[in-house]
């Protein structure tokens, strides 16, 4: 029985600058990737086209064999969903981050010094105080970190509403409707009440007035970013036909996953940053193995380490990962187990952000024939056997491959 390992370290491709002429995936040591690849075919992928810089949501859609322009319910949703809410058809859903901002509302730090500790206290509040406006009904969850969802559910809502690019200098946590209609109008008030409150509610907070003192950014406004509207609660058909499960961290892969119907694990060491239990989640893809035939294992921390511009932190998180691939190479007991070594998209640390740089992709297993390639980079994966290929086609050619 053929069974499918995905291992994507997320943002993990990088690209050389003029102040570096390696990658991170080239500077870190990493003899059992080094090993995937030599095993292996290896080649470049986009997970949408060239030229697009992707999405986690779209990328890993298209990865797993789904049509990613057939669902329409942004990202957002995925987050609400991974987070624990249920979103129904007509919501507006958001995701959101615990930020800092000042008195003129200038976004200082998107991640509140990516807070961890005590944000549940922060949200119960937010949760209390904040759960209607307007005649609307607002449902707010936190999730991983500083990262949470919200709801908006009730008449007159729409989703034609201009959140700010939070991660980008200058933003101010104002929301501005796209047009003058009357919803778009009547959400942006509700959407700049809800910031303006939770304001008010968490700027002199003692948890803040804390981490001031400890030079830390306070978590003082809730922000929401990425709305849209949900017409869809059932996910398009595949071809494939695998039971899948899903071993990751962050909320937007979670419920992702559990959209598209694949069985969902918590792994509680698991942080989606750099500090993350990368053994944990390995054992927790093993143990899913045995009864799934598709796991996807996902780890976030690099493409954090690239949001961060933090090029140490990202060859830290890659030489984890290289661990983690020891660990698994050394337990699989399947003989016809195919691993996909990936990555979903670039976050260069030079610029922060993604890109629509292609990304090395490896897979490795029994029926596969090797190619000339020795080391999983991006550099080395350009001459490899699968040359440049799209997300979309991964499924496609791993049936063929493996056939
Ligand atoms: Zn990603
Ligand atoms: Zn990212």
């Amino acid at each position: 029985m053929k069974k499918f390992l995905f291992i994507v370290g997320d943002g993990m491709a990088d690209r050389t600058s003029e102040i570096r002429s390696f990658t991170p995936l080239e500077w870190a040591n990493t003899p059992n990737m080094d090993y995937i690849a030599a095993e292996g075919i290896n080649g470049l992928l986009n997970a949408i086209a060239p030229g697009i810089a992707p999405g986690s949501a779209e990328a890993h859609l298209s990865m797993l064999g789904y049509d990613y322009t057939k669902i329409k319910n942004g990202r957002g949703f995925f987050e609400a969903l991974g987070a624990g809410l249920i979103p129904m058809i007509g919501d507006i859903v958001f995701r959101c981050n615990f930020a800092t901002i000042n008195k003129e509302y200038d976004i200082i730090d998107a991640r509140a010094g990516r807070i961890r500790e005590r944000v549940r206290v922060l949200a119960d509040l937010i949760k209390r105080e904040l759960n209607e406006i307007d005649g609307v009904e607002l449902l707010f969850q936190e999730s991983l970190d500083f990262r949470g969802s919200l709801i908006l559910r009730g008449k007159n809502c729409s989703s034609e509403v201009i959140c700010p690019k939070i991660m980008q200098e200058g933003e101010k946590a104002i929301i501005k409707p796209v047009k003058d209609s009357k919803s778009a109008i009547r959400t942006t008030k509700i959407l700049n009440e809800f910031i303006e409150t939770s304001y008010e509610l968490l700027r002199d907070h003692s948890i803040n007035v804390t981490r001031k003192t400890q030079n830390k950014f306070p978590a003082n406004v809730v922000i929401p970013w990425k709305g849209g509207y949900v017409s869809d609660l059932r996910a398009p058909p595949n071809n494939w036909n695998l039971k899948g499960a899903c071993v990751g961290a962050v909320s937007l892969i979670k419920g992702l996953c559990k959209f598209i119907n694949m069985t969902v694990v918590d792994v509680p060491e698991a942080t989606g940053y750099i500090d993350t239990n990368v053994y944990a989640k390995a054992s927790a893809a093993l143990n899913l193995l045995e009864d799934h035939d598709l796991v996807l294992l996902h780890i976030e921390g690099p493409d954090e380490a690239g949001h961060d511009g933090d090029f140490e932190g990202k060859v830290e998180i890659i030489e984890k990962i290289d661990c983690m691939v020891g660990l698994l190479l050394d337990q699989i007991a399947w003989e016809e187990l195919y691993i996909i070594l990936v990555s979903d998209h670039a976050t260069p640390v030079d610029y922060k952000d993604h890109t629509a740089d292609p990304t090395p992709i490896s897979i490795y297993g029994t029926k596969i024939k090797k190619d000339k390639v020795k080391a999983f980079n991006e550099k080395a994966a350009s001459k490899g056997g699968l040359s440049r290929i799209r997300g979309e086609r991964i499924m496609p050619l791993l049936f063929d491959l493996t056939k």
